[in-house]
């Protein structure tokens, strides 16, 4: 008969008192893999007998409650949350090589690496990455989704940073109307990007691009109203 005395830890986990026989192994203060031992979990019946349990601590913080045997099998190393990463890990390799993953690495590349030959127009300019995607890529996927066929991945600001909120899959004619609409034109002694100057004169984006684009000067573009018919 197996003495048997309870204490409840102030994190409900319960101590069982360690059988005094001499066959019977103590594990406190065993370590396998992330877990430490802590203390005896007491005995569970099965149909295949009875097993020891022992409450562990995982390097994670969590606590567990292990089976003796797979402790010492080295079944079990861990609260789970080695499994866990390691399904992550396994997920996120998986995708190593979609268009999706490299451009989340390539955007952190030339936002991050002096090195990187686009580096100068991204982290040169103080563009960053926000920290939510820096860390990790499985968040970048889930707030932008499959890159779309035909597009890439825009900013709405062309200034601002990468973020889930100035990020958009766009088509290249609509990143180039972007920056078109976004570049900075100098007028009058003021300076402001094309499409306020739009918003300003009444002259469609559009129309101040190939303006400019048919070579004639900032000043002629904004000055010249446009022909009615
Ligand atoms: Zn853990």
């Amino acid at each position: 008969m197996i003495e048997v005395t309870f204490q409840t830890q102030p994190d409900g986990i319960v101590f069982h008192q360690t059988p005094r026989h001499k066959r019977f192994k103590n594990l406190t203060g065993e370590v396998y893999g992330r877990l430490i031992v802590i203390g005896f979990g007491g005995h569970k019946q099965t149909a295949h007998g009875s097993h020891q349990k022992w409450w562990c601590r995982c390097s994670c913080g969590k606590y567990v409650l292990a089976q003796h045997s797979n402790l010492r099998s080295g079944h079990t190393k861990s609260c789970g949350c080695f499994s866990a990463e390691s399904r992550k890990m396994r997920a996120t390799h998986g995708m190593a090589h979609t268009r999706e993953f490299i451009c989340w690495r390539n955007m952190r590349t030339r936002c991050a690496k002096p090195s990187d030959k686009s580096y100068k127009n991204y982290g040169g300019r103080g563009i960053r990455v926000c920290d939510r995607w820096i860390r990790s890529f499985q968040n970048f996927y889930s707030d932008m989704g499959s890159i779309p066929h035909g597009k890439s991945l825009d900013r709405i600001d062309v200034n601002g940073n990468y973020s889930p909120e100035n990020c958009r899959w766009a088509t290249p004619k609509e990143q180039a109307r972007n920056t078109t609409t976004n570049r900075i034109i100098s007028h009058a002694g003021r300076s402001q990007c094309l499409q306020d100057w739009a918003d300003e004169t009444g002259i469609s984006c559009d129309l101040i691009y190939a303006r400019i684009k048919l070579g004639w000067s900032v000043e002629r573009t904004l000055t010249t109203p446009t022909r009615r018919w």
